[in-house]
């Protein structure tokens, strides 16, 4: 069977990029958990080629299972190729080494993930690397916090957190007009729900770690671009630190994409119910979820974002530690826990600087697993019930 480019989103998380025949007609595809490959003949051995080669060579640079997941990804996200990475940040730190160089200068934004955050503030400036943080949520911060030696703008929307949101065609159009290279790490929203390719950005990181793996067991992560991008970290980054996704967890990548669409959209349904359940209740002061009609950025929300995922955070009108921990631990079904987008519903407690006063609070970060929405509706009214 060929098939043919397009098809829908759905039929291609299960079908695009694989070769059932080549593999006895096995519906789900093998692990080919080998680190080397061997060669009939010397003539064939000095003509190896890279992934895209009908052959391989040595896992750290190319793996069949891992490759169907290169393509579907890279298909998905509407790009050219992908690599897939050991972890998120194994992905991120590669994307962004493949950007910059020493004496060169990056914008962020201010709530990033926390490790993200980490590689810009503790790590690259030991190779003489400065970040400016932006909030991010006008083009203007970016704008302004351009320099002469500006060559990558890292974008995460909706970020971490807060979930606040950056005009990625806005983004990706300034920082072309300077050749200024932009990287969006696409995790919240998953390839479902936001396209940051289509909309001119240059690479997309992913953690896998969280929907697209979807059942929390497996760490993993990707990067998608062009052609040129991807063959350059393939070369360099991937090959040379060596954070290579592992054969099953690729294969458990695969996994997770075959019930992606179906998961982020009971994901969406539940989060979008869970959220207005907790902006209607009078012991909350305010809820972060751009899916709220009442979200500042629920235009932009819905200009470049096909849906929100079941991630967002809350504060309570007692914005107090010990009223925040006291919700969280009488909490019966929602488990404890750091990560997201797995099948099961997490809480953190968390004290973080309001990107809109800069002052500290106190947050409850939800991710809304698939249970049923009425049990998690109801275990938080129980927790909230805590408080009197
Ligand atoms: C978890 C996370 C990462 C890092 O992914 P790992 O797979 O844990 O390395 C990157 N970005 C975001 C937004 C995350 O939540």
């Amino acid at each position: 069977m060929t098939l043919n480019h397009d098809m829908g989103f759905e039929t291609l998380c299960m079908h695009f990029g694989e070769n059932r025949e080549a593999h006895f007609g096995a519906a789900a595809p093998p692990i080919f958990q080998n680190s080397t490959f061997t060669y009939p003949d010397s003539a064939t051995f000095h003509v190896r080629q890279g992934p895209d080669a009908t052959r391989f060579d040595y896992t750290r640079s190319g793996n069949p299972t891992t490759r169907i997941l290169e393509k579907k990804i890279a298909r998905l996200e509407q790009a050219e190729d992908c690599r897939a990475f050991a972890s998120g940040m194994g992905a991120i730190t590669s994307a962004v080494l493949s950007c910059i160089k020493t004496g060169d200068h990056v914008i962020t934004i201010e709530t990033v993930y926390g490790p993200t955050r980490r590689l810009f503030s503790d790590f690259l400036p030991r190779f003489g690397i400065e970040t400016t943080y932006v909030r991010g949520t006008s083009i203007e911060d970016f704008e302004s916090a351009i320099q002469s030696n500006t060559r990558l703008i890292f974008v995460e929307s909706p970020s971490s957190l807060f979930f606040e949101l950056q005009d990625l065609k806005a983004v990706a159009q300034l920082a072309r007009e300077r050749g200024i290279a932009t990287i969006c790490d696409n995790s919240n929203a998953t390839p479902v729900f936001q396209n940051p390719i289509a909309m001119g950005i240059d690479l997309v990181a992913h953690t896998a770690t969280k929907y697209i793996g979807g059942h929390s067991d497996v760490v993993a992560g990707l990067v998608v671009g062009s052609r040129e991008r991807i063959g350059a970290i393939g070369r360099m980054e991937s090959e040379l630190l060596g954070a290579t996704c592992d054969p099953f967890a690729s294969w458990l990548m695969l996994r997770g994409l075959r019930t992606l669409p179906v998961r982020m959209e009971r994901h969406r349904r539940s989060g979008l119910e869970v959220a207005r359940f907790m902006a209607s209740d009078p012991r909350i002061a305010r809820v972060f979820y751009p899916g709220l009609d009442v979200h500042p950025q629920h235009g932009l929300a819905k200009r470049q974002m096909r849906g929100q995922a079941g991630l967002f955070s809350f504060e309570l009108r007692e914005n107090t530690q010990e009223a925040t921990f006291r919700v969280v631990d009488s909490l019966q079904i929602f488990c404890i826990g750091v990560s997201w987008g797995g099948y099961e519903s997490l809480a953190v407690p968390l004290q973080a600087r309001d990107p809109a006063t800069g002052a500290p609070t106190w947050i409850i970060r939800l991710s809304i697993g698939l249970e049923n929405v009425e049990d998690l509706k109801a275990d938080l009214y129980q927790a909230l019930n805590a408080l009197t």
